[in-house]
């Protein structure tokens, strides 16, 4: 796992187009993860983010989605990428 802190670290693992991005949120309940590659990823909505008075959340990238749900036991599933295949969860 690493914490996206900087906009170079951002492009470089956007770049990379590989893994999945986890969006987290003071509050814990609202985490999303998101693929890499997914459009919603956006770089405004990362420096909006970081640059926060008061720091909400952090972006974090994890290398595969068993070191996700290591851990998070509770994310939500990007609409737009769909990371967990939430067709094969409720099977
Ligand atoms: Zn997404």
């Amino acid at each position: 796992m690493e914490t996206i802190s900087t906009v170079t670290k951002f492009d470089k693992i956007k770049n990379k187009e590989k893994g999945f991005i986890v969006i987290t949120t003071q509050s814990h309940e609202f985490n999303i993860i998101h693929r890499v590659s997914c459009s919603y990823i956006m770089k405004k909505h990362f420096i909006k983010k970081m640059d926060s008075k008061v720091k909400k959340g952090d972006y974090l990238w994890f290398d595969s989605i068993d070191q996700v749900k290591q851990e998070f036991s509770d994310l939500r599933d990007c609409k737009q990428c769909n990371p967990l295949d939430r067709k094969l969860r409720f099977s």
